[in-house]
């Protein structure tokens, strides 16, 4: 069979046997946010192309080569949004949730697009779990930004995660690092990649993210920005790494960090591990003072980060962690012609409302191949409903896992019946697990 059309480049699809990963991480992600104080925030996924080119920023990857941007007869450009807190801003802004009182705590769960080269850890389509604080400059909230984060990889049951940690200063301080790095890549111009040629000229500090080893070999004597911090930025980072030693959450002061997107100020820190390669970065996030402001709102403090979910996903499979598997049948009715399905739909409908997780025969299958099925789903009890049983009003349950067959009635009384059974097998199971207490 040939098919009509495959998966673009780059996207991934979720089979139903494989989506309990991806439950597993959202639930975690969001409950933990939700123990911060966060509040989950949902946007568009597209917004108008303007404001990533003013947010994420004109010299970066992301709007020079990276986004998908779209456009319908007669309307203006759109982009699909290459990552979350740009839209998230323009969202509380336009919104009023800034005008609420701060601080302002966000989270969502979102797809983003980026045109990149598609390797392991790379897609085109993925997904991000991201938090943002709006409203505070002090040192206190960015060490609770990254606890949340910490807290979701150990939620998680994630190891070996090293939290990265640097300060890129301000507009200010920054300005005098740009002139330092410019006077130390001048004399190698010719020996780095093309793109490193032009950010020398337009943004030299995009060339300490640059991924090609010639030029990391160049860069690294380079010059680093922790020296050419103003005393507040300082100050401010010191608060920090002190706040995260008296939290306990380890970390190392990197300064290479100095993250892709160019809305970035002081605090910026990595989550990064060995083991899957060389996308090892599976969190990355950092304060963006000058941001709302840049968007058209009054001058406010804010900061966040950005987890990309399938390269949770691959260190969690890597590592062997727990996730929460589905659900399973409680109950499946195998029958016997019209009268036996008629009775198995009335049940079934008594059950599902109180609860409980039912299924039936739904392609008219025999009895053997029924019994195959309920064993394949893994349902606990099955019922076989024949002529005698709807005869009698009553059938056997039978437990799947001990074979054990119980009375039941079919009547009104049916639903009270098996929920008693279920509360038996239960305590049945506890018995043989703690040795018959
Ligand atoms: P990288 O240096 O890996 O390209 P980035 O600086 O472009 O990352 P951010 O924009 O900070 O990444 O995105 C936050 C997180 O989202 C990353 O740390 C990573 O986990 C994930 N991520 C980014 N780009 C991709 C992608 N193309 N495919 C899968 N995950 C991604
Ligand atoms: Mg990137």
């Amino acid at each position: 069979m040939a098919l009509l059309a495959k998966k673009p480049k780059g996207t991934a699809d979720v089979v139903p046997s494989k989506s309990y990963m991806w439950h597993t991480v959202e639930k975690l992600t969001a409950e933990t946010a939700q123990q911060y104080g966060f509040k989950e925030i949902r946007i568009p996924t597209f917004e108008d192309t303007g404001l990533f080119v003013r947010s994420v920023g004109e010299t970066t990857d992301v709007v020079q080569k990276e986004m998908y941007t779209v456009s319908a007869a007669g309307d203006s450009q759109f982009t699909l949004r290459p990552e979350g807190t740009a839209g998230v801003m323009r969202a509380m802004l336009e919104n009023g949730v800034m005008n609420e009182g701060f601080p302002q705590k966000v989270y969502y769960i979102l797809s983003c697009f980026r045109h990149e080269n598609v390797q392991a850890g790379r897609l085109r389509e993925f997904h991000q779990f991201g938090c943002e604080m709006v409203g505070s400059a002090s040192p206190r909230a960015d060490a609770e930004v990254i606890s949340l984060a910490k807290s979701v990889l150990d939620r998680v049951g994630l190891q070996n995660i090293v939290l990265n940690l640097n300060s890129i200063g301000c507009p200010e301080c920054r300005e005098k690092y740009r002139q330092a790095l410019r006077e130390y890549f001048e004399p190698h111009r010719d020996e780095l990649c093309r793109t490193c040629q032009e950010r020398l000229d337009k943004n030299p500090m995009r060339l300490l993210d640059c991924k090609s080893a010639e030029d990391q070999a160049i860069a690294k004597d380079a010059p680093v920005i922790l020296d050419y911090l103003c005393d507040d930025c300082k100050k401010h980072f010191d608060g920090v790494k002190e706040y995260l030693g008296i939290m306990g959450i380890d970390y190392v002061v990197n300064p290479k960090i100095v993250r892709g997107l160019d809305y970035y100020t002081r605090t910026v820190f990595e989550f990064i591990t060995t083991e899957i390669g060389a996308q090892g970065t599976v969190c990355a996030g950092g304060r963006y003072d000058g941001l709302i402001e840049e968007l058209g709102g009054a001058k406010t403090p804010a900061l966040g980060f950005g987890m990309g979910l399938e390269r949770l996903l691959l260190v969690m499979q890597k590592q062997n962690c727990d996730f929460m598997q589905d659900k399973t049948c409680d109950l499946y009715f195998a029958t016997m012609g019209e009268a036996s399905v008629n009775k198995a739909l009335c049940l079934t409908r008594a059950a599902r409302d109180e609860g409980f997780f039912v299924e039936y025969d739904l392609v008219e299958r025999g009895l053997k191949p029924q019994m195959k099925y309920a064993d394949k789903i893994g349902a606990k009890f099955v019922i076989v409903l024949g002529d005698n049983e709807i005869e009698s009003g009553k059938a056997k349950l039978k437990n799947m896992a001990t074979g054990e067959q119980t009375d039941i009635s079919i009547g009104d009384d049916f639903v009270p019946q098996f929920s008693q059974a279920m509360v038996n097998s239960m305590f049945s199971g506890l018995e043989s697990e703690f040795g018959g207490l």
